[in-house]
């Protein structure tokens, strides 16, 4: 939990950079931010952003009362690794073809880093499908997938059929 914890509060492009880009990137004579899917996609990383904020206050809080990070602090892994690509991928797409070119002087911009990294994160610390399974089981308690191997040592788990 330690772990995804750490993850989940990955750095990178968030709803600043792209309610920035938005405002100055040119899209056909306007703004980005005049388009509404755009903006649709702005509102989602704007409530994503602050849900994360204020799970990681709650996480906080416990920490402070002596709490370990509970299996809730699953959701902030999966929402922050996913908004880092889903933001990343609208940087790059935001720059047409030259979104994927890196400048010589800057290096590679946070959107190219987040597009190239947040794939890694929704691996690292337990990947996607396993933190759906923590947060269906133990944050909202629904029956677990059936396991051939539960209570079973890993010594003891068949390799041969
Ligand atoms: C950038 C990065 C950094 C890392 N750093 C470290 C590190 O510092 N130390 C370290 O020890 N490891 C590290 N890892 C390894 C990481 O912990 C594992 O890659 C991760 O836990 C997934 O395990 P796996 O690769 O064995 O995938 P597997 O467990 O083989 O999973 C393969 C696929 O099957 C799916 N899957 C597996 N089981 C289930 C299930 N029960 N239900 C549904 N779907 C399932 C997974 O979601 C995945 O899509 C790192 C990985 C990455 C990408």
């Amino acid at each position: 939990m330690n772990e995804r914890l750490a993850v989940g509060d990955a750095r990178g492009s968030d709803i600043e950079e792209a309610l920035t880009l938005s405002k100055t990137k040119d899209d056909a004579g306007e703004a980005l931010i005049k388009n509404d899917a755009v903006r649709e996609r702005l509102a989602d990383w704007f409530c994503e952003a602050n849900g994360l904020k204020y799970t990681k206050f709650r996480t906080i809080s416990a920490l402070s009362k002596g709490e370990a990070p509970g299996p809730e602090a699953s959701i902030t892994k999966i929402v922050s690794a996913n908004k880092l690509q889903s933001i990343g991928n609208f940087g790059i797409d935001a720059g047409d073809m030259a979104g994927m070119l890196i400048d010589e002087d800057e290096g590679v911009s946070s959107f190219q880093g987040a597009w190239l990294g947040a794939p890694g994160l929704r691996i690292a610390g337990g990947t996607d499908e396993i933190l759906r399974n923590v947060i269906a089981e133990r944050v909202l308690g629904l029956p677990q997938d059936p396991r051939a191997d539960k209570g079973l040592a890993f010594k003891d788990i068949p390799t041969k059929v």
